[in-house]
């Protein structure tokens, strides 16, 4: 079945309200979408209404960092979506830690000449959690900036900006927090990991003994040698394959498109 396993909302980083996504989701034909939001769930029940409005099957979905290293994502579908769960308590918890990023993320960027008010970060925002994205969006309507890609490489993915932390689970407890939540979860675009060969496998080696059930095999940004190995990968450790486009709308990530992947789904139990 063809599905789009990974995408952004406004609810974190992305460009478009959860309904709009589904909608434009609909209007080319992708039949099956999760979300995938940063850290939250809160877009989760608007896109659920949208998918039953236009007809297409809608998966609570979310992406989960963790600590280890940099742009070390896990998803997760299939849980329970209840405000009580040990799942929404650790987006709480992370949800916190963003909001008190955000003073160090201004400081920093006041180190640097660029000058920007938190309102104007939020503004970009719209309520949701704040990610570095929205800090981009709106420098580039300073003028400080052409492009999100050139924000981050000038200022927030630059060695100097590595200092700033915030609060992240560990991997074994991201997957333990997503299957004690009825969930399963996947490994997200492995080729960000910049691992060789021998190290990525060790690691899903690792994930796998934690509880990892998927490994995001395609995704736009792989070669076909990389996807054949984490395919490989996935036969080796018994995960499955996923795809996903991690779209967030073209202000943000203007090279990459809503895609519909095939993959088998029958292990999401959703059909
Ligand atoms: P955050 O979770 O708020 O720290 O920001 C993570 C978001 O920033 C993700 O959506 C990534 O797509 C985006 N991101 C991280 N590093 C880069 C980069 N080097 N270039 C463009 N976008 C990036
Ligand atoms: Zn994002
Ligand atoms: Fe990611
Ligand atoms: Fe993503």
């Amino acid at each position: 079945m063809r599905a789009d396993l990974h995408t952004h909302s406004s609810a974190s980083d992305g460009q478009h309200s959860p309904g709009q996504l589904v909608h434009l989701a609909a209007a080319q034909g992708i039949p099956v979408l999760a979300l995938t939001d940063h850290d939250t769930l809160d877009g989760i029940p608007e896109a659920l209404t949208a998918g039953s409005d236009c007809g297409i099957r809608v998966l609570p979905g979310v992406e989960l960092s963790a600590k280890e290293y940099r742009n070390f994502h896990i998803l997760a579908y299939g849980f329970q979506v209840h405000s009580e769960n040990a799942l929404s308590q650790l987006c709480g918890w992370m949800k916190q830690g963003r909001d008190e990023r955000k003073f160090r993320i201004l400081d920093f960027l006041r180190e640097k000449g660029l000058e920007l008010s938190l309102e104007e970060v939020e503004e970009f925002a719209g309520g949701g959690v704040i990610g570095r994205p929205h800090f981009a969006r709106a420098l580039i309507r300073r003028g400080y900036a052409d492009s999100v890609q050139e924000v981050f490489d000038r200022w927030l993915d630059t060695p100097e900006y590595a200092r700033i932390k915030r609060p992240k689970p560990d991997a074994r407890t991201c997957i333990e927090t997503i299957r004690a939540s009825g969930g399963k979860a996947v490994l997200a675009h492995p080729y960000q990991l910049r691992m060789d060969s021998s190290a990525l496998t060790d690691l899903t080696a690792q994930l796998a003994g934690y509880g990892l059930e998927g490994l995001e095999c395609y995704y736009p940004k792989h070669s076909p040698e990389q996807t054949a190995f984490y395919l490989e990968l996935a036969r080796r450790y018994d995960l499955h394959p996923t795809g996903g486009s991690d779209f967030h709308g073209k202000a943000v990530k203007p090279d990459v498109c809503l895609t519909a992947y095939e993959q088998d789904l029958q292990w999401l139990e959703i059909l």
